[in-house]
This record gives structure tokens, sequence and C-alpha cells, in this order.
């Protein structure tokens, strides 16, 4: 699928309001620019030579890594979400690059045990300015990840940071400065941050259809009563009535990404065609997105996901891992914010810094970054370590 390319698109491709070099508005410490890549390229390596990037691969959104190999984890996800990002951002003559930047890095900052983990975490924080994934992920990149000599985090491009900030309130918008400002003012981020954003919700309903199947949490007659699975299953069955049910499921889960992302890219066309922008400056400043869906594609989105969240998220094998998740969460959180002796040196460390700049929210916000960083397994392991006493130190 290719759109023809607008006027103004640049030889390397570009539409005249992608994000490129030429436009970027840098990096938080100046540095010579990257001789053999553009700047978005460096930033994705920077971001898979991280060490959140590499721990993503024990991290798991909706089933924890130990009830199965052939689930996803949020490495496997974020590189479906990258490679949904890019087709699009070709599709449209926007920045690969850029997109796939911040798809390997959009879930950098998710503690472990997913939505369940984030959660109990944000509660021990209620005192101490919460937790929020999204900020997490910043703060990684920002200021965690201890890779170079001359400046802290991987010192990425503003452009790459404002699409990994998806959503904020207004009150941490406030302390974010020039990061936070469209979400005071109402302005919009660079189609790139737009499209990534989207392509990591057609990567998580779709997967979470087939890891679900998988499971047996969900079946096939339960989904047919969602339209935008049943179209897709009607289709399959009608064309490949003798196929086995496993390999019939991974078509549809294939046709169900291809139709969202068909819809995203054609709508997104129609509205880029009637705003006409110019320029980067003039998709920041339009009154509201111009990647999305058509209506109908929303409809019957909104439709899977509900769908999702009673029937997958709210299954009572998920919900008691998840009441389990968030005990760990909170026995580690409260062993190491009432006494960070129990922590390893480093972590320790990184306590007592915050803690004498900060007080006892920075002791807590220290807390917190050791427990997001760590893997399910890891998480599991420390609790055994620091509560049962029939277990190593
Ligand atoms: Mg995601």
């Amino acid at each position: 699928m290719s759109s023809p390319a607008p006027i103004g698109t640049t030889p390397g491709g570009l539409a005249p309001y992608a994000v490129s070099d030429a436009v970027s508005r840098g990096r938080q410490h100046d540095e010579p620019p990257p001789r053999l890549r553009s700047d978005f390229q460096r930033d994705r390596d920077r971001i898979i030579h991280s060490a959140a990037f590499r721990r993503l691969e024990y991290k798991t959104q909706v089933f924890v890594n130990h009830e199965g190999d052939l689930f996803r984890t949020r490495l496997t996800h974020s590189i479906e979400v990258a490679q949904i990002a890019r087709s699009i951002a070709r599709a449209l003559h926007l920045n690969e690059d850029l997109t796939e930047a911040i798809a390997l890095a959009h879930d950098l900052g998710h503690t472990p045990f997913g939505h369940a983990g984030q959660d109990a975490l944000n509660a021990c924080m209620k005192e101490y300015g919460g937790f929020e994934h999204n900020l997490q992920s910043l703060r990684v990149v920002e200021e965690l990840e201890e890779r170079y000599a001359d400046f802290r985090g991987l010192n990425l491009t503003f452009e790459t940071r404002e699409g990994i900030l998806k959503h904020c309130s207004a009150k941490k918008a406030s302390e974010l400065g020039e990061l936070g400002e469209r979400f005071l003012s109402g302005r919009q981020p660079s189609l790139e941050a737009q499209l990534t954003n989207l392509a990591d919700e057609i990567a998580y309903n779709s997967h979470d259809v087939d890891d679900g199947l998988r499971a047996g949490l969900i079946d096939v007659d339960q989904l047919s009563e969602i339209e935008l699975f049943r179209t897709q299953y009607e289709e399959v069955r009608r064309l490949h009535p003798d196929l086995a049910p496993r390999r019939t499921v991974h078509e549809v889960v294939r046709r169900l990404i291809n139709c969202q992302v068909v819809d995203l890219v054609e709508t997104s066309l129609r509205n880029i065609a009637s705003a006409r922008p110019a320029d980067l400056e003039a998709v920041r400043a339009s009154s509201s997105p111009l990647i999305g869906f058509s209506e109908d594609m929303r409809t019957r989105n909104l439709e899977l996901k509900r769908f999702l969240r009673t029937r997958l998220y709210r299954h009572y094998r998920v919900h008691r891992m998840s009441a389990k998740a968030g005990r760990v969460i909170r026995d580690l959180f409260q062993a190491f914010f009432e006494d960070p002796g129990l922590m390893p040196d480093e972590a320790r460390a990184h306590v007592e810094a915050l803690r004498a700049r900060d007080g006892e929210c920075g002791q807590a916000r220290a807390v917190s970054d050791y427990v997001a960083g760590m893997t399910d397994r890891y998480a599991i392991r420390e609790h055994g370590r620091v509560y049962n006493p029939g277990e190593l130190t």
C-alpha cells in the first residue's frame, strides 16, 4: 500500500510536514550530529542498547512470563508496534526512524506484571507524587539510564521524548517545561507520535485476542459477538473452510491488523488532504489530531476493547495473577522504603542521593525506580529473598 507522494516531498521521501533532522528541536545536551546516521536512527540505536530495553523481554502485560513461552512480552509487543508504526509512516511519507524509536521506547517505564504492577506502585506512591508508566518511560531515557560519559540518560531528541509522553496531567505537564507545553496549550504532537500511539492500540488489541485464545480464556464463539472479529473470521472461513483452527486464528489476527492499518492510513490521508498542513508547525497548531481511524472503525475498535476488558482482563485467572502481583509490588515497596538497607548497594546509593535532594519524596521515588525497573521474575525472586526466611539472600 502506498500513497502518492505529497507535493514538497523531499528526495529522501519525507512529506513537508514530517519530522526531519533539519526541523528537530534537538537534544537536551548538545552533541555533534551523528556521522553515518540520522538523529532519529541514533535515538533508536541508543534505546536498543539500553538496559531498560533488554528488561522488556521479561516484563509482561496480561500474562506473566512463567505462564508460557508463546505469549507476548513487552519486548515482542514493542517490536510489533514498531513494525506497524513503520508501515504506516512509510505509507504516509513520514519519518520511519522516528516512529521506530518512539515505538521501541514507549513501554520502557512499565513496572513488572503489567497494569496490576502499575496500579499497585501508583497506590504506594500516592503521598509522593504517584507513579505513571508514561512519565517513568521518560524518566528512564532522561535520567535513569547511565551509559554515557557526558550526560545522564540517553539524551534523545525532543521529538522522540515527545512521542514517548503520550498523555500527561496538567499538573505534571506544568513541571515538565517544553515537553509538557502541548498538554496545557492544546497543541498536537508530530504525526509520527500520533500514529505510533495508534499503532500501539492496533498491536495490543490484536495480540491480546491471539494470546487470550491461546490461553483458553476466551473462545471464537464469544469473539464472534464482536463485529471487527466476526467479519474477518467469516471471510477466512469462507476462503479456507478446511484450515486448522489455530491457523485460522493466525489468519484472522493478521487480517485484523491489516484492516485497521488500511483504515488508519486512508482516514489520515483524507484528514491531511483537507487540513493541508504546510509544515510540522502547522501539524502542531491544528485543533485536533490528523492521524486517526474512521468513525466506523473507531466504534468497532471500542467494541473489541470493551470485550477484552470484561472477558479477558477481568477473567478470574488473570485477576488472580494480578492480585498476587499487586501484593508482591506493595510488599517490596514497603520493605525497601522502611529499610533501604535491604536494597543492593547501587539501588541504595540512588535512594540516598534522592533523599539528600528531596527528602522523603526522593526516597520514595528512588524505591519506586528500583521496583519499576524489575522484571517479573526478578520481582518474584526479590520478594522471596526479602520475605522468606528459608530463602538465600
Ligand atoms: Mg504499548
